[in-house]
């Protein structure tokens, strides 16, 4: 492999689902693969997991007319629902579960016409206030769902907006409402199906909250949603790596600037490695001095300013590295939740990021 290039290791993917089976033993596990699974090739990865997952959930109509057009058969469901009267047309064609978060939303339900009834998820607003109806028309959505001729199927569903950070009261709030409304509603109704609020910080910290459905992302691409915590703390895999490899080597004598902006220079005479990526390839262009990337068993610091398709790193003026020597900026050394944390993003832009000139090449060979 001698590309700008991510490697994408199933077996740890495999090796996370299972881990989320042994965590919520009890629950039914929706994979998120929205945003093209979180950058990490929404197809490939939901052709392998289809048989290892009850489901899985996309954030808009296309990925999952995507998803269905490359065979996939499980349940697939709209997290925010759909968009336009219009949309109904697609989820009955390709027989998708949508969630119900306002009015409009259950009139186009209501007033078109299906080819066989769907499952939907009443969307509660439990604090977050971004999507979901107010607690207290909770039954009065339930009641009427319950009469739709078009519905087959009702779950209710909440999400939490602090479960990255430990025990934090907003998220017992938030899961305290949601169980209290699940008392209001009938549930011996046998349209009635479940419910879900955990999500990745959920699954790993609010057993609780796992009830019958779970909705993990991020932890199960191996990344952990906690703050300060590794994905390796709970026995999850990476699955995606970055990678590339040098492509020239500079010696600089001391006070040479180093890119545009003349941003850094030398204070000794040193080495500067030029590594083929760049913020064309989806690297972040604003970091701090201290962003490392990890070259021939040691980190290197990336020094002067990103450019669209190489950076430049100090390599010391003793280094024995060569031109054609694999870079990694995450995976295996260093780990993604560190770099995000160096750099003051999340580790969910870093992946949904990558570009689409990056190779991505899926392997079972670890
Ligand atoms: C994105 C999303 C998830 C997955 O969140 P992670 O933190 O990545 O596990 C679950 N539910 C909803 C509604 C989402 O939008």
């Amino acid at each position: 492999m001698n590309e700008t290039h991510a490697i994408i290791n199933l077996n740890a993917l495999e090796h996370n689902i299972s881990r989320l089976r042994e965590i919520t033993p009890n629950s039914q596990l929706i994979a998120v693969v929205k945003a093209n699974a979180y950058g990490h090739g929404m197809v490939k990865l939901a052709q392998f997991i289809e048989p290892k997952v009850d489901g899985f959930a996309v954030a808009r109509i296309e990925e999952g007319v995507i998803l269905r057009d490359h065979g996939i058969k499980i349940p697939i469901i709209l997290l925010e629902g759909i968009f336009s009267k219009d949309d109904m047309l697609l989820v009955s064609r390709y027989n998708f579960e949508i969630a119900i978060h306002n009015r409009e939303q259950l009139s186009w339900l209501e007033s078109c016409n299906v080819l066989q009834p769907i499952k939907v998820w009443l969307k509660i607003d439990t604090g977050m206030h971004r999507l979901g109806i107010h607690p207290s028309l909770v039954s009065n959505y339930y009641k009427q769902l319950c009469q739709l001729k078009n519905v087959a199927q009702i779950g209710i569903m909440s999400h939490f907006c602090m479960s990255d950070t430990l025990n934090h009261p907003y998220t017992d709030k938030q899961l305290d409402l949601f169980k209290q409304l699940h008392q209001t509603i009938d549930v011996s109704h046998p349209k009635f199906a479940g419910s879900s609020i955990a999500a990745s910080g959920g699954i790993l910290h609010y057993p609780e909250s796992h009830l019958n459905t779970v909705r993990p992302g991020l932890i199960m691409y191996g990344i952990s949603p906690i703050d300060e915590t590794f994905a390796s703390d709970y026995n999850f895999k990476p699955v995606m790596s970055l990678h590339s490899k040098l492509i020239a080597i500079r010696e600089l004598e001391a006070g040479e600037p180093v890119g545009y902006g003349l941003k850094w220079c030398t204070n000794t005479a040193t080495k500067i490695g030029v590594v083929a990526l760049g913020y064309g390839d989806g690297f972040p262009r604003d970091i701090p001095e201290g962003t490392p990337v990890w070259i021939n068993g040691r980190k290197a610091f990336i020094v002067g300013n990103i450019s669209m398709d190489m950076m430049t790193v100090n390599l010391g003026l003793e280094s024995k590295d060569c031109v054609g020597d694999e870079v990694e900026f995450w995976g295996e050394h260093i780990p993604i939740e560190e770099l995000a944390k160096t750099i003051g993003v999340i580790s969910y832009e870093l992946v949904t990021k990558v570009t689409s000139r990056v190779k991505f090449s899926y392997t079972t060979d670890f």
